[in-house]
């Protein structure tokens, strides 16, 4: 961090400054120009002394140099971190992860029938929502416990490890005791409570970003996870808002390819969310990857215009296969084919 002072501050105040750099523990290093006072803070300065020296008489203003971020920052050279999870992994730069699954979980026979079909084309961690963020209160909710079941019993029957969003701190252990990874859902993407106790799970969790998050805010909300000891983190670029209204949201590639520079954390890219729509699903997955995002995550239902949440974004099962060939071309043309299962046990037939 450095200081810069104000041009007319005078010999007491910049004297004050550096005392109270000495008073926090740091180091102050002067440099003195013609017009002002530039003073260096050498050491780690916290975001709250950052804050204070903001507003501390004769400054003019404070230059952060270094991120806020420690544990989910790349730093120099931090390689990239592998998430490894039931036979299969997520991360390490080496290859692509297929997420899948309904939006929301319905019933047996839709989740069921979209679990093995996800399996069957390439799909190495199936998705399924059981308490869902709807804009609406009277919109289906969600099966809640019921659906952590049915997930539970999906992921049994095809060895896929699952997914699904947990939206209250205090069901954290509940669905952790169902599913392989949290999700933490773009409108809980800064519940510091939330991500706190999804971190103290210890179970994988994957942070989506926030409509409205900066890729620096987003990081930060991984930071909040890893702060609570979970090293297996992931973060989720799921469109942010902006002023177009043809789309759901705008899918921020730049904040992939940015998300991947700044952090050594695996990416997602989550096209259904991001674009809003079916027909727009395979460009932004593609693009996505060609990015260098590590895994997608996609929403696939047996019948998208009898889904109860996010039809108009779902993926049929038709479509899915088709995408998911060109997703392998698409890896493997970018040198990181699609990862695979280890236990490559058949879904067993209903
Ligand atoms: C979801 O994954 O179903 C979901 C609600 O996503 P988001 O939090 O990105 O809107
Ligand atoms: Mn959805």
């Amino acid at each position: 961090m450095v200081i810069v002072t104000k041009p007319k501050a005078s010999a007491e105040e910049i004297t004050a400054i550096e005392t109270r750099i000495i008073n926090e523990g740091l180091q102050p290093h002067k440099i003195v120009g013609e017009a002002l006072v530039i003073i260096g803070v050498i050491g780690t300065p916290s975001e709250d002394f950052r804050e204070q020296m903001a507003v501390f008489p004769g400054v003019e203003r404070v230059v952060r140099i270094g991120k806020p971020y420690t544990m989910a920052g790349r730093g120099d050279s931090r390689s990239d971190t592998t998430i490894e999870i039931k036979g299969t992994s997520i991360g390490g730069g080496d290859g692509v992860t297929i997420m899948a699954g309904p939006c929301t979980i319905e019933n047996r026979d839709q989740l069921m029938s979209t679990a093995d079909t996800v399996k069957l084309h390439g799909a190495t961690i199936l998705r399924g929502g059981a308490w869902k963020p709807r804009t609406s209160p009277y919109s289906f909710q969600g099966m809640k416990e019921e659906g952590l079941k049915l997930l539970q019993e999906a992921g049994l029957r095809t060895g896929l490890p699952t997914i699904t969003e947990v939206m209250e701190p205090d069901l954290v252990e509940k669905v952790a005791q169902y599913t392989d990874i949290l999700q933490i859902g773009a409108r809980n993407s800064q519940n510091f409570a939330l991500l706190r106790e999804a971190g103290a799970s210890g179970i994988p969790v994957m942070v989506k970003r926030g409509p409205g998050a900066t890729v620096e805010e987003w990081i930060m909300s991984a930071e909040y996870v890893m702060a609570e000891g979970n090293p297996n983190v992931m973060l989720c670029e799921r469109g942010i808002k902006t002023f177009e209204p043809s789309t759901r949201n705008s899918l921020d590639i730049n904040g992939i390819a940015m998300a991947k520079r700044l952090s050594h954390l695996p990416v997602i890219c989550d096209p259904s969310h991001a674009t809003g729509k079916w027909y727009l699903v395979e460009p932004a997955t593609l693009a996505g990857i060609a990015a260098g995002a590590d895994g997608v995550i996609i929403e696939v239902h047996p019948t998208p215009d009898h889904a109860l949440c996010d039809g108009p974004q779902s993926l049929t099962f038709g479509n899915f296969e088709n995408l998911a060939k060109k997703i392998s071309d698409i890896a493997t043309a970018v040198g990181r084919p699609v990862k695979d299962l280890a236990d490559t046990k058949p879904p067993i037939s209903q």
